[in-house]
């Protein structure tokens, strides 16, 4: 049967900005970093339930790296397809007590150790405060794409990425982040996101370009809840359910001077970057665009050589 060759990948990128999750613990606020890495595990482990072709890979996208929590680096790249997994997966497994899958406990496991080792080991320096959130995208896209390759011929893989977005949008980011959309789209890879406070713009798109699921989540504290209802099901299955509709994508591009949402504006012919303003060398790429001066401004500098 096709169907059981099927590989259903899921890659869970996690916005875990330290400042905006402190910024959540000094508001004595009931949703907490821990509390929404809960959700994500409980999603991890019912995607990994539906299918047992399906695989699973957690992305933590930091201020100053995008870390994979899972597969963690102690993990063997085998046991993702499920060979020689009795040899690796026993020197993983600590032991089950309560009689649940031993797999779920090793990977919720390693998923909470690697995310206590990046936050106890990320240093904030100088003014650093945006999520990376362009290249855990780019990470992730690269783990699809090794496990296109790593797979064997008859099995398809299915692939989506599901982004858990926190802080804020950087406009410094916009052009990568546009270029891992359509390397994206490219690919047939879904990029779905559940946006936790501020809109993303960026998102949006992403989202409206592949084909993906942009949800806005209305109580934090329920995120797990979203989770399951939108995100667990599959492209197919999404057909037959009844999901929140379609939200209306804001596709203005935001200036690279002033981080404004604009509707025309100047782009660099080098780099594409967008400014508000026009200016003769472009900010982004340093090009020095060779404009031709004004019948005016080149007669006034004659005269003063004609002086002399
Ligand atoms: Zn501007
Ligand atoms: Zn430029």
């Amino acid at each position: 049967m096709s169907g059981d060759e099927e590989l259903n990948l899921l890659v869970i990128v996690v916005d875990t900005n330290p400042i905006w999750w402190g910024k959540q613990a000094i508001a004595r606020s009931e949703f907490t970093l821990s509390k929404c890495l809960d959700a994500v595990m409980v999603l991890g482990n019912c995607h990994l339930f539906m299918n047992r072709n399906n695989k699973l890979a957690v992305v933590a996208s930091h201020v100053q790296e995008s870390r994979f929590l899972f597969p963690g680096k102690r993990w063997a790249a085998a046991d993702l397809f499920g060979e020689a997994a009795g040899n690796s997966l026993e020197s993983n497994i600590s032991g089950s007590k309560d009689g649940k899958y031993e797999l779920l406990t090793t990977i919720n496991e390693t998923i909470a150790e690697e995310i206590k080792d990046l936050i106890t080991t990320t240093e904030l320096k100088g003014q650093q405060t945006e999520t990376l959130l362009a290249g855990s995208l780019a990470k992730a896209l690269c783990y699809i794409h090794r496990m296109t390759k790593e797979g064997k011929g008859s099995q398809e893989i299915k692939s989506r990425i599901l982004v858990i977005k926190a802080a804020e949008d950087s406009a410094l980011q916009y052009m990568n982040f546009m270029n891992v959309i359509f390397a994206a789209q490219k690919q047939s890879i879904l990029i779905d996101a559940c946006v936790l406070d501020s809109d993303s713009g960026l998102l949006q798109q992403a989202c409206d370009i592949t084909g993906g699921i942009y949800l806005k989540v209305p109580h934090m504290p329920s995120l797990l809840q979203y989770l399951l209802w939108v995100y667990l099901p599959d492209q197919e299955q999404r057909s037959q359910l009844i999901l929140p509709p379609p939200i209306h994508v804001d596709y203005r591009a935001a200036c690279f001077c002033h981080r404004n949402l604009i509707e025309i504006g100047y782009v660099c012919s080098v780099c594409l970057s967008i400014f508000c303003n026009f200016s003769p060398i472009c900010t982004t790429c340093e090009t020095a665009f060779k404009i031709s001066l004004p019948a005016v401004m080149k007669s006034k500098k004659k005269k003063p050589k004609l002086a002399i």
